[in-house]
């Protein structure tokens, strides 16, 4: 599909994204948001995409459609793209590519995850991370990366979705984003200075970049599986850190540790965390798969 370009300028909504929604079919349901549904759609007969619709009166469309904004202005082979909206009426629609594997969380859980091996996990990683370097130079914070805000396309291809928190932030003292009063988090993804005053940076997206990684090496295993939010809160200042999981490789595990690390300039910048990852996968398979390279 061509997709509008953007770069540079601003967009009202009315605008040369907006298509007409009779050129778009609602196939079959793929999953179900918080504020709406998400379908497998056929855009003029022609291409697959995903319909992202938002159910009348259940969320200020202001909020939605800030979700479609801030996907306008970016555009990376690992970041999902937007194709179009349709907001003159309502449901509003939100356009965009279509992954056929779904989410990572339901890819790594199901059978297809088991079928994955350690080069696989490296390769979806690195993805993560090319598309988060790409956010990172963009000043972009995504505020709530993990394995169920990213999607999986054929051939285990990964990008990352849901901007619907993300927010932009300014270059000089700003780059720091306030949650409001009430936010909920995602507690266990959530960096400790992102939970305690509310500081959320690049690098806490890195911080959450580090349990996505906990999630891909034990198949989407619930990070912290013996503790409750409030246990891990009360933790995580004590030092406490999860311990490697089964079957990963040191060399990972030293990666995930240094997105958690407690002062938030000592973790790696994405730029650093994608060539680490990507230089790790070009390595042959013996050379971590070497059982001495295990915890
Ligand atoms: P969301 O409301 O964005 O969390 O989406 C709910 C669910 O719909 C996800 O967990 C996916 O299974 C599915 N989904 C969302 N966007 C897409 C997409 N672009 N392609 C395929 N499946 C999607």
């Amino acid at each position: 599909m061509e997709v509008p370009q953007t770069h540079g300028l601003s967009y009202n909504t009315a605008d040369q994204w907006e298509i007409d929604r009779t050129s778009v079919k609602l196939l079959n349901k793929l999953g179900a948001g918080q504020f709406g549904e998400v379908y497998e759609g056929l855009w003029n007969d022609t291409t697959a995409v995903a319909v992202k619709t938002l159910k009348p009166g259940t969320m200020d469309v202001k909020d939605f459609l800030q979700e479609a904004q801030i996907m306008k202005k970016l555009r990376h082979p690992k970041l999902i793209q937007l194709y179009a909206v349709c907001t003159v009426e309502e449901p509003i629609y939100i356009i965009t590519e279509l992954m056929k594997n779904g989410s990572l969380l339901e890819y790594l859980q199901k059978d297809k995850g088991t079928e994955l091996v350690i080069s696989d996990q490296l390769e979806m990683a690195a993805q993560v991370a090319a598309g988060m370097a790409y956010l990172e130079l963009q000043n972009y914070i995504h505020r709530d990366l993990a394995a169920r805000n990213v999607l999986v396309g054929e051939n285990n291809i990964c990008k990352v979705a849901d901007f619907g928190l993300a927010r932009v932030f300014m270059m000089e003292n700003e780059n720091v984003y306030e949650a409001k009063e009430g936010t909920k988090f995602p507690v266990k993804w959530t960096a400790p200075e992102a939970i305690h005053s509310s500081k959320f940076t690049i690098k806490s997206d890195v911080w959450s970049f580090g349990i996505l990684l906990y999630e891909i090496m034990t198949f989407g295993g619930m990070p912290y599986p013996t503790m409750t939010n409030y246990q891990v809160v009360q933790r995580l200042p004590t030092g406490y850190r999860m311990p490697n999981p089964p079957r990963c490789p040191m060399m990972m595990y030293e990666i995930m540790s240094d997105c958690w690390k407690e002062n938030e300039m000592d973790r790696p910048t994405f730029e650093t965390l994608q060539w680490k990852l990507e230089d790790f996968f070009d390595l042959d398979v013996t050379s971590y798969d070497d059982g001495n390279r295990y915890q």
